[in-house]
């Protein structure tokens, strides 16, 4: 076992430092006030910058992560995100900036938000944004919150609950309920899309709204859409649209052409934003004309060549994040939409789609598809095959590892038993997809052939298999001298 860098640690050893030639630096105490002095120096490892180095490189490599390896986890849009668009994040002027400076001081950074605004509303075909959200919850409670804001300017009190079909994010039950919505569930049909007798049955003058993902979570398009946004705004209900994952449509359908009302879009599943390690997100809420006055506040007007914030928006839920958002997330999308252009968004969709439908094409004759129609950017498998063999899914997703790929989303959506969702994105090779195709193969052999060595997998990872409840709830993520 590698030591770990505490264990180096050597009382003085250091990289090399150069003073400042003709800088007197200041003492601490004489910059912070002195009860805030800490008594004791922390207890940091004292190491070379070689072994310091070693140190991180070698903590980066003991977790999964996009630049390692394929990561086909449904859902979570694990793509490539080009490093281009972490520089323009990083560039003097963006970075540098402080949210507190005056409105003349950033007009760069405001046009910025406000081009970026303009061109998320043409991709969406929905005139109002903001982007103010840090993520995609965060985006369904600010879209939440303007339906009701709308019903209550109204005076339409009694619209109370929310649909919400079996097939939905997780996230999208749990917001309504927390912006103090009752949730109705809809079924599914057999071909899992949304049942549109079931949403009529739902319907009433007490629903404010339906909560849809097109695709859905089966990487479905929901085909009788226009029926069912009929349907809602018949009975006096909006349509919330949950757009996380929108490389599935870019360039080809547009929420508000569908019908939708409000919808919302993650920055960190397809506009080039890293995710998975709880970074800063971001996201985008559009909105129709109706529900604009309800928008979290400052927006940002453009008056001739400059740009200033409104603060006077009497109907406005009012602020959802400090200042303007997560603003170098916001950079990084306008950096991606930019250089892509409209044709290159639109190429993003067709690629992911493709990528999809090509390996639940080769996939089909070893695992179960647990729908038969054509994918947009994901799908759904079952591995009810080879749970009969004793292998379930989890012992197929810990498998994987072994072969240095990120398992998929297992067990969701809940409709397909031994579910594995597979979301291959479009900046992947075919190369890696048939690579995958055939890993995924072997393991399926493995499971007639060696089913016990499948179970007590992964064998070659930093960590054998967890208890993953408790993992989750009381991670272990430090380590401090006092506990060993
Ligand atoms: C990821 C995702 C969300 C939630 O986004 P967060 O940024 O994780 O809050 C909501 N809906 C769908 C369909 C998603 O894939």
């Amino acid at each position: 076992m590698e030591k770990l860098i505490y264990e180096k640690s050597r009382p003085g050893r250091r990289a090399l430092v150069i003073e400042k030639p003709g800088v007197k630096e200041k003492k601490v105490s004489d910059l912070i006030p002195a009860q805030f002095v800490r008594k004791n120096s922390a207890r940091l490892a004292e190491v070379s910058e070689l072994e310091a180095v070693r140190h991180f490189v070698r903590l980066s490599h003991l977790n999964h992560a996009i630049d390692k390896g394929f990561y086909p986890l449904g859902s979570c849009t694990m793509k490539y995100n080009p490093k281009i668009n972490d520089a323009m994040a990083a560039l003097e002027g963006f970075r540098e900036l402080h949210p507190m400076q005056p409105e003349d001081q950033i007009q760069g950074a405001l046009e910025l938000i406000y081009n970026l605004e303009r061109s998320i509303s043409e991709v969406v075909g929905l005139p109002a944004v903001t982007l103010q959200p840090a993520a995609g919850a965060h985006g369904e409670m600010t879209g939440l919150l303007l339906i009701r804001a709308y019903f209550q300017a109204k005076g339409d009190t009694a619209r109370k609950k929310v649909i919400v079909p079996d097939t939905a994010h997780g996230t999208n039950p749990a917001t309504a309920a927390l912006c103090g919505f009752d949730v109705v569930e809809i079924k599914s049909n057999s071909r899992g899309l949304v049942d549109t007798e079931a949403l009529k049955a739902a319907l009433g003058p007490d629903v404010a709204a339906i909560m849809l993902t097109n695709p859905n979570t089966l990487g479905l398009f929901e085909e009788e859409i226009d029926v069912c946004q009929k349907l809602v705004h018949d009975a006096g209900g909006l349509l919330y649209y949950d757009g996380a994952n929108l490389n599935a449509i870019m360039g080809l359908v547009r929420p508000g052409d569908m019908g939708f009302d409000v919808c919302h879009l993650n920055l960190h599943k397809t506009f080039s934003t890293p995710h998975g390690g709880g970074g800063p997100g971001g996201c985008a809420v559009a909105c129709r004309k109706e529900l604009e006055p309800f928008l979290p506040k400052p927006v940002i007007l453009k008056e001739g060549d400059h740009f200033r914030l409104e603060w006077n928006r009497p109907q406005s839920i009012g602020k959802v994040k400090g200042f303007y958002g997560n603003f170098g997330i916001l950079v990084r999308a306008y950096s991606y939409i930019l250089a892509h252009g409209k044709e290159g968004l639109m190429q993003v969709s067709k690629d992911a789609i493709l990528n999809a439908n090509y390996l639940k094409h080769k996939l089909k004759s070893r695992f179960t598809v647990a729908y038969p129609q054509a994918c947009m950017h994901e799908f759904v498998l079952s591995g009810n095959q080879q749970k009969e063999r004793g292998v379930s899914t989890t012992n197929i997703a810990k498998r994987l590892l072994d072969y240095g790929v990120h398992a998929p989303t297992v067990y969701f959506p809940l409709v397909v038993p031994e579910a594995m969702m597979i979301e291959p994105t479009e900046t992947e090779t075919k190369e890696t997809l048939d690579e995958f195709i055939e890993i995924l193969a072997k393991i399926d052999e493995e499971s007639k052939s060696d089913p016990e060595m499948v179970r007590n997998a992964p064998h070659t990872t930093p960590v054998g298999r967890l208890d993953e409840a408790l993992a989750a709830r009381k991670p272990n993520l430090s380590w401090t001298p006092d506990a060993n």
